[in-house]
């Protein structure tokens, strides 16, 4: 079932189709058998609206989100999964909050480990410690993993520790930095006996060897491809936002007539050019080029010149449609992993910044 959420026609909006985001998580049920699920709704869950993601990922283990403020607003909103934060806290005010509220944190520098140690909680916290296996973004190394985990779990202000660590690139699964992140990771677990997590999304599907006891799926559940050479459909997912708009205008261009800011494209023969009320201050891709595919009644048109704040044109010549058409700028007739490929971005980009811009919690 899909709600629409925004019923102003002349805009752009954001609808989600409820369905298929549980089926994207029983997608990585059925791929992770073994392993719990940690459902990914940082970034306002994707663009999709956190607090309906969250609700509607029900069957999810746990949920991860980056920053202390978006586990707060889930736990204000009556969310009593758990809940781990990957970024942590970075002071003692802070962390006290992860006691209060039953929060999970990440530790990924000794500095948040001296915290732990420095002053009193109301309950001890569970911790994952992240340790860097190669990505070489946040994590402690290797050479240092050992040491933080005794002193975390000498730590009093601490009531378990798990282990985590994120890929590099996980979407070209035979790069051979993935084998030597795990490697690396098996080396803790070995010596530890902690449970661990590795797997986002591309190794959830391509990289069986790195599922250990909880996976971390974003892009995935919101039906979306993380490989450029797969598609989301190939791979059983389905798409969860559906971004449409109206033609708000029809008219004839003349052979030779240029289009848009910057006059980017000029059609070679007559054609009949539809305007579409939306841009990128609706969150559209402002890099689309002409070329990047848009559907209208039943068929795929093309985006032609610049993409503007509220508008953008394509070419209608052979289509049949009037003023008032709904447009699918992607959804389930038009994946939003093409537009992207069209907008030298990748469809995280692209989902985060329609939903900021039009908000797929907006309306409801
Ligand atoms: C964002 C994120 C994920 C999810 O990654 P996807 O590629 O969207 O599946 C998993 N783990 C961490 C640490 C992340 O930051």
């Amino acid at each position: 079932m899909s709600r629409t959420l925004s019923q102003n026609w002349r805009r752009a909006s954001i609808s989600l189709d409820e369905d298929a985001l549980r089926h994207n998580l029983a997608t990585v049920r059925a791929c992770a058998p073994g392993s719990q699920v940690m459902a990914v709704i940082k970034a306002d869950g994707y663009g999709h609206g956190m607090l309906r993601v969250a609700e509607l990922l029900d069957e999810a283990d746990s949920f991860a989100v980056a920053m202390t403020d978006e586990a707060l607003a889930l736990r204000q909103a009556g969310c009593d999964k758990d809940i781990v934060v990957l970024h942590g806290f970075d002071s003692e005010d802070e962390l006290t909050l992860y006691s209060e509220h039953r929060l999970q944190t990440v530790v990924h520098q000794i500095r948040q480990l001296e915290i732990l140690q420095q002053h009193s909680l109301p309950a001890p916290v569970d911790v994952w410690l992240k340790v860097d296996t190669g990505m070489h973004r946040l994590g402690v190394s290797m050479a240092q993993s050992q040491a933080m985990i005794d002193a975390l779990q000498a730590c009093e202000n601490v009531a378990s520790v798990a282990v985590m660590s994120h890929f590099a690139n996980a979407d070209e699964p035979s790069n051979s930095l993935n084998n030597n992140q795990i490697d690396n990771i098996v080396k803790v677990k070995t010596y530890s006996g902690l449970r661990c997590s590795m797997a986002n999304s591309a190794a959830i599907l391509k990289l069986p060897m790195s599922h250990f006891d909880v996976v971390r799926p974003g892009i995935m559940l919101y039906g979306s491809s993380p490989f450029a050479e797969v598609s989301a459909d190939a791979l059983g997912l389905r798409p969860v936002m559906q971004f449409e708009s109206r033609l708000i205008a029809i008219k004839p261009v003349s052979a030779g007539e240029a289009i848009g800011y910057g006059s980017t494209y000029t059609p070679a023969t007559d054609i009949i050019m539809g305007i579409v009320a939306v841009g990128y201050g609706d969150g559209y891709p402002r890099h689309a080029t002409s070329g990047t595919p848009v559907w209208l009644n039943g068929n795929e048109c093309v985006l032609i010149g610049r993409v503007s704040m509220d508008s953008l044109c394509i070419d209608i010549t052979a289509i049949t449609a009037q003023i008032g058409d709904r447009v699918v700028l992607w959804g389930r007739e038009l994946s939003v992993d093409r537009v992207a490929q069209s907008s030298a971005t990748i469809a995280y980009e692209i989902l985060c910044s329609a939903g900021a811009a039009t908000g797929a919690d907006r309306a409801g």
